[in-house]
């Protein structure tokens, strides 16, 4: 093929990918961005293929069909909380076909250069730390592993005594490019690296870290283009490795932990402790009681968790919505930056079920009305609303901006139990004067509220 219409092709397919990314920074235009950014990446590969003659068209077909098949099966199949795995798996994915990729073009090319060397090396332990890394990350979220981080003695010394061994290896083989075996030493190296590193966090944290991974998945990417001179991987990789920076920063930011402390803290260790700070003061009521607060109330906010995604509760939420509305009651919904288990959970779940947009109000713009609210309804959310990482300097949570819920004249907090959230503490919001808790599965409490609502 012409180089030019190749080069050309390149530039369309990178430029669909940056158009791309600027629809997924909304959610009106994110499924819009999805799909521009595959339509680049189908022309990258396209182009790619046929240039190298690498297969002709009837296996390029096939391919379409197969991965067409297998990406509906998966996105038709796979549960919203179960997104956070399901990208980690593709995280893995990309980095092993990085390395993999860099693996076998060294092993073709007979005099490298030192920048193709240095580029495989890169390639190599990132992909291979991303490849393993990723795959605890799934083994967590998904059940097959302990959550619990797994600590142990000398841990921080063992993991820079591993880095130090891929990065020694790393310069062998760019000094000693013919010995090609040692890639593979680099490969496993690489893969302890990943374990060792993600082990060591909770199940809670591995959002971060799979941003974090999908960050290393676009920088080994990127390095296999230098390897491979292909300008579509090198952007698409940097690309990816950027906006994971970015995701990953984002993240520890709403959290208000450091990056360091997610990968290092050991976060998730904290057991929730038997304490005293609901004893007798804890109010329980009815589906029918708040049905009756509801009906009095002229401002009704809406704050989403966890709890909601795990009782897929949105539809629910949305009838409760609907009827409030239709009753003349002023609702809106308070999205915390990390409510839920991914970024953007709660707005997927409302977009999902035709929420509004404009009716979703991030942090900054909801806690100001909290004190003009009648009626606050936490729908499975606890850390997001838990005052004490105002009030207690020690708390894990310290610092982390929080919905100030508690200002409204009345809460109602749908969970089943006091059980903790995320950060494994206690929520003194479920003690206070104005709070009443509704201790039942969100989406049954919100449709017994509903019909309470219709018969009164
Ligand atoms: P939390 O994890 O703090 O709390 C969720 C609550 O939901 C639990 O206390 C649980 O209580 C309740 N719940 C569970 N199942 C149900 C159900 N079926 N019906 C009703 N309630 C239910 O969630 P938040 O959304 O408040 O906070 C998210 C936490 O996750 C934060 O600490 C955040 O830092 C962390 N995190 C978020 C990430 C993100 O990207 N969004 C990434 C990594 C971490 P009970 O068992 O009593 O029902």
């Amino acid at each position: 093929m012409e180089k030019v219409i190749v080069n050309l092709a390149y530039l369309l397919s990178a430029s669909l990918f940056i158009f791309g990314l600027k629809g997924l920074s909304h959610p009106k235009t994110a499924v819009r961005g999805n799909l521009t950014a595959s339509v680049g990446m189908l022309i990258a590969v396209l182009v790619t293929l046929l240039d190298k003659r690498i297969i002709d068209f009837s296996f390029i077909v096939a391919g379409l069909i197969v991965g067409a098949l297998i990406g509906t099966i998966l996105a038709l199949k796979v549960e919203m909380t179960a997104m956070p795995q399901l990208v980690a798996l593709f995280n893995g994915f990309g980095g092993g076909a990085s390395a993999l990729v860099a693996g076998s073009a060294l092993m073709e090319t007979h005099e490298p250069s030192i920048p193709f060397l240095l580029a495989t090396v890169a390639s190599g332990l990132i992909g291979a730390v991303t490849f393993s890394g990723s795959g605890v990350a799934f083994a967590k979220l998904q059940g097959l592993m302990k959550e619990r981080p797994i600590r142990y003695s000398g841990e921080q010394i063992v993991k820079a005594l591993v880095g130090l061994l891929g990065l020694g290896l790393g310069a062998l083989i760019v000094l000693n490019p013919q010995s090609t075996f040692l890639y593979w030493i680099l490969l496993a190296v690489g893969l302890v690296l990943g374990v060792l590193l993600t082990i060591a966090i909770g199940g809670a944290d591995m959002p971060v870290v799979i941003a974090l991974l999908n960050s290393y998945s676009g920088l080994a990417a990127s390095a296999t283009g230098f390897v491979l001179e292909n300008n579509a991987l090198i952007i698409s990789g940097s690309l990816v490795g950027a906006s994971g920076i970015i995701l990953t920063n984002l993240m520890c930011k709403a959290m208000n932990r450091s990056l360091t402390n997610v990968l290092f803290g050991g976060f998730g260790e904290v057991k929730a402790q038997s304490d005293d700070i609901y004893e007798g003061k804890v109010k329980a009521t009815t589906p029918e009681e708040v049905a009756l607060l509801l009906e009095g109330a002229r401002r009704v906010v809406i704050v989403p968790g966890y709890g909601m995604a795990v009782a897929q509760a949105q539809h629910a939420v949305r009838d409760l919505f609907n009827l409030l509305e239709s009753k003349g009651i002023e609702v809106e919904f308070a999205i915390h930056p990390v409510a839920g288990r991914m970024p953007g959970h709660m707005n997927v779940l409302l977009a999902e079920v035709d929420i509004p947009y404009e009716k979703m109000k991030d942090l900054d713009e909801i806690n100001p009305s909290f004190e003009q609210t009648d009626v606050v309804i936490v729908v499975g959310a606890n850390d997001v609303v838990n005052p004490l990482a105002q009030t207690d300097p020690k708390s894990p949570i310290a610092g982390m901006p929080v919905l100030e819920v508690w200002k409204a004249r009345t809460v109602v907090v749908i969970k089943r139990s006091l059980s903790p959230g995320f950060a494994g503490i206690p929520n003194p919001l479920f003690a206070m004067d104005n709070t009443l808790m509704l201790f039942a599965d969100a989406k049954k409490a919100l449709q017994e509220i509903v019909n309470a609502l219709k018969e009164s």
